[in-house]
């Protein structure tokens, strides 16, 4: 088995107590079988409380929420059942956490999901680009899958292609998000002319999509709507954030599009990200990293909001020759 993760895989550690936005509220944790039959043995008063805290909600077991939080969740922001049970008692998708793990054949492609605060800073708040090594493990091959060599081998190299672009540094980062789209647009024309009108249209498309999807916290609701009533803001953003998120994009998407063919798709979608991001990063106060980390929350675990953008990358506005018109304006 060939395993690739980002250099900065193995130094991510948990803060417990201390995390700024704890993956424990707000989402609904599906605790897996072998756990929950760990949890029908454990005798006593935790026991008892971890057993009475899962609900059966659509059909599946989950740990009930207490206004927004995980029942089993401490005051101090500990989780009660690895406080007195140790790590091994955590049920695999909160052990697991915030890994994600993408196996086609003999590949492995791991990383962190930013939507955490600590994965969020490993991998946007650096200087030096980010590499992907690989290494092999000598795991055997453990599933197997119908998609041409040939498809995966397309993926990876134009993946990489666009990784040498992006941290080309000699650009401009519009540019060079530019000459990304460049990379899947046949048609490749110029870049069209935008007026202001154009902008503010295209601006305005983006925020009612982004706004129409399934939202986890009012408060990015409101975010969405506060700076999309603003005038677009359009200024040369070269922060590296930028850069490393794409970068991030790249390589948690590219490999899941050989399994759909939808490597332009997520690339666009990406870039659509980006503009957003910026956009909002440019209004509103806080830490770019922060906001970053937030909208990843909202975005990335919700295969619903994903199904829904993906679908309206078929939006003329949001087609190579459209997205390269608004990124131009930045250059
Ligand atoms: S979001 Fe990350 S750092 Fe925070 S509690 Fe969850 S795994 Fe730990």
């Amino acid at each position: 088995m060939k395993v690739t993760q980002p250099d900065y895989f193995d130094r991510f550690s948990c803060i417990a107590g201390a995390c700024p936005d704890t993956c424990c509220v707000g989402w609904q944790v599906i605790p897996d079988e072998e756990h929950i039959a760990l949890y029908e043995s454990i005798p006593g008063e935790l026991g008892e409380e971890i057993r009475k805290g899962i609900v059966t909600k659509d059909g599946e077991p989950t740990f009930a929420l207490c206004e927004g939080r995980c029942c089993m969740l401490r005051e101090d922001g500990l989780c009660k059942i690895q406080y007195a049970l140790g790590e091994e008692a955590l049920s695999k998708v909160c052990g697991f956490y915030p890994r994600y793990v993408t196996e086609l054949g003999l590949l492995r492609e791991q990383g962190l999901s930013i939507s955490c605060p600590v994965a969020a800073g490993l991998a946007l708040d650096r200087i030096d680009p980010v590499s992907y090594p690989t290494h092999e493990t000598g795991e055997p091959l453990r599933y197997f899958h119908d998609i041409e060599p040939e498809t995966i081998l397309w993926v990876k190299k134009s993946r990489d292609e666009a990784l040498a672009i992006l941290q080309g540094r000699s650009q401009s980062l519009s540019s060079r998000l530019c000459s990304i789209l460049s990379l899947i647009d046949e048609e490749e024309e110029t870049a069209p002319e935008v007026g202001e009108e154009d902008i503010c249209t295209f601006f305005r498309k983006v925020y009612d999509l982004y706004r129409s999807l399934e939202q986890l916290r009012p408060q990015w609701g409101q975010l969405l709507r506060s700076c999309g009533e603003k005038r677009p803001y359009i200024l040369k953003d070269d922060r590296l954030l930028w850069e490393h998120l794409m970068s991030y994009y790249l390589y948690k998407y590219s490999l899941r599009s050989a399994m759909d063919d939808s490597f332009e798709t997520k690339l666009r979608l990406s870039l659509v990200h980006i503009i957003l991001l910026r956009d909002i990063c440019g209004k509103a106060d806080g830490d770019p990293i922060g906001i970053v980390q937030r909208f990843a929350k909202e975005i990335e675990h919700n295969e619903d909001n994903l199904e829904r953008l993906e679908r309206a990358m078929e939006d003329e506005s949001f087609s190579c020759a459209g997205l390269r018109a608004i990124l131009s304006c930045g250059l």
